[in-house]
């Protein structure tokens, strides 16, 4: 049997999630060209388990799993204040990583809905990784992952012998900017053209690391660059499939941190780019909620900074239901982790004001979510437009008894193509308008037809597609803004055989298997 056949009967044998976790992060140790054959040929069967849900498990167990004794990536913490260039070059020299060209960074503050898991944060860079080589297409030689350790508030794991974190609160302010940009700068030194992609960070730090270092090297933050470029995508179908333009449009965030600012900063960039409206008019279609209550300018002094250019000069509302009917707005979007904050009436209320509501409960896991995609459906009289965070089952529609879907904001659609234009690229700076071309994209590869049955998304099947269309347009994007830095020949070839096939041919994917079977 050849040797992924035979993974793959193996992988299929375990029975619980997270062995099956443990025997592909064995595979990816021992044989990972095996592993890689795997999961491109079973991407659907098995990226459940090298990524969302079971990432989050492996994250809170990493530092119990025998199979993540051995890291792929690296840790920094603050011992190495002055040291980071030497570790960051025995590193690269030690793990093949000479040709990097992204690395996935956290500081483990907030992983996934889980909260501060510290070191053992390095499981969520390690799984976004293994996305950007399966569905981005990118060399597993040229991606690295990084844990910036800086203590945690997590006493439990403080406590337990086998935790390998630094055993001690998080340090915070000025010796957390130092180390940040000490790692930041030997990057930009060792390699410059490496992409940095910022995941899971608290949003007290993470809307100043972005701003720092996005004009200086290549950076985004994937919480709220990606998932507002997700969830811009998700709009613009929805209006497409309604014959609405992006310019009609009157957004209410409910919870307003990194997902929530990052996205209405999209909107804001997308609403001046092709609605055609000015900075200040554009901003006025986002209204934000947050834990208390909506966002206006007589709380300027209570406000963190990334609220600031969101505070309208407005009547303070305290409830959901009160600044749905005052503001009128024509798309709801969940991001305050408030489990049921979409009722029954806040539901009735969005649908009263418009003939589909569009509603996107995005907070992760389940059991966060403002709603159910089935309450949603119910309670809008079928007419809701939806996307989540978390999977939910599909509903039939009373009307004709057709299977109506749940759409699936998963920023596994964006990053990795966003990576993999920046690696074909060799581009200085990320840009929004970056992500608004990708949104743009992504929107596009789903037919009116699918969206009327709740696909916003083309097909996780479809991914090797998907992530090639977007990042051909990126990549095209990037040599005309100037932030690409393509040599003459390669911009004559893209030209000559147009940007989607000269990506395609640019895409990693593990040589064929050789056959054992016998003649
Ligand atoms: P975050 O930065 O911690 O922000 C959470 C926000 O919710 C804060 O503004 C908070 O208010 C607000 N909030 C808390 N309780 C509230 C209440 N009772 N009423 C109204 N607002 C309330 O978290 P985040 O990174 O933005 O993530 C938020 C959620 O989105 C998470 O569940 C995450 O899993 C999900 N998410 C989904 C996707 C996706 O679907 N692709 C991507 C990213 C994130 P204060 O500011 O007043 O504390
Ligand atoms: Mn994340």
């Amino acid at each position: 049997m050849a040797a992924s056949a035979s993974a793959l009967k193996t992988f299929r044998s375990k029975l619980l999630p997270i062995e099956k976790y443990s025997f592909l992060r064995h595979l990816q140790s021992a044989e990972p060209l095996t592993l890689y054959r795997v999961l491109a040929a079973n991407a659907m069967e098995c990226l459940p388990f090298v990524y969302t849900p079971t990432v989050g498990e492996a994250c809170e167990k990493y530092h119990v799993l025998p199979a993540t004794k051995t890291s792929f990536g690296l840790f920094i913490n603050k011992g190495d204040v002055g040291k980071v260039g030497a570790k960051l070059r025995k590193f690269i020299e030690e793990k093949d990583k000479e040709d990097v060209k992204v690395a996935v960074v956290t500081d483990g503050e907030r992983i996934l809905g889980l909260g501060d898991l510290g070191a053992n944060g390095m499981g969520i860079c390690e799984g976004k990784s293994m996305l950007y080589t399966v569905f981005g297409g990118v060399d597993p030689r040229k991606v690295m992952s990084v844990c910036i350790d800086v203590g945690t508030e997590n006493e439990a794991l403080r406590a337990h012998e086998e935790y390998r974190g630094l055993r001690e609160n998080r340090i915070r302010g000025e010796m957390y900017d130092e180390l940040v940009d000490e790692f930041m700068r030997e990057m930009r030194m060792q390699k410059p053209s490496c992409l940095i992609q910022f995941e899971d960070f608290g949003n007290a730090n993470a809307f100043r690391v972005l701003e720092n270092h996005r004009r200086v090297q290549p950076c985004f933050n994937d919480d709220i660059q990606g998932t507002a470029c997700v969830t811009l995508a998700a709009l613009e179908a929805a209006l497409r499939e309604q014959k609405k333009a992006l310019k009609d449009i009157t957004v209410l965030f409910y919870g307003a941190g990194e997902a929530g600012v990052g996205i209405g900063e999209l909107v804001v960039r997308a609403l001046e780019k092709s609605g055609g409206l000015s900075h200040e008019e554009a901003k006025r279609r986002c209204f934000f909620m947050d834990s208390k209550g909506l966002v206006v300018k007589s709380r300027l002094h209570e406000l963190q900074p990334h609220k600031i250019p969101f505070a309208h000069e407005y009547e303070p509302v305290k409830d959901l239901k009160t600044a749905i009917t005052k503001l009128k707005p024509t798309a709801l979007i969940g991001v305050s982790t408030i489990h049921n904050a979409f009722d029954k009436e806040v539901i009735e209320t969005m649908s009263a004001l418009n003939e589909r509501p569009i509603i996107f409960p995005l907070s992760n896991p389940t059991s966060k979510a403002e709603c159910t995609f089935e309450d949603a459906m119910k309670y809008s009289n079928d007419k809701v437009i939806f996307a989540s965070g978390s999977p939910f089952p599909s509903v039939v529609r009373r009307e004709d008894g057709v299977e109506i879907f749940p759409a699936q904001a998963n920023n596994a659609y964006v990053f990795p193509a966003v990576g993999l234009a920046s690696v074909v690229a060799d581009c200085k700076e990320i840009t929004d308008d970056h992500f608004l071309v990708a949104a743009e994209t992504l929107a596009s590869l789903a037919s009116n037809d699918d969206i009327d049955r709740g696909y916003l998304f083309p097909d996780f099947t479809e991914i090797e597609d998907v992530t090639a269309k977007i990042a051909a347009n990126v990549i095209e994007k990037m040599t005309k803004d100037g932030t690409g830095r393509m040599t003459q020949e390669e911009l004559s070839e893209a030209k000559r055989d147009g940007f989607e096939s000269f990506t395609r041919k640019r895409m990693w994917k593990p040589p064929p298997e050789v056959s054992h079977a016998r003649l």
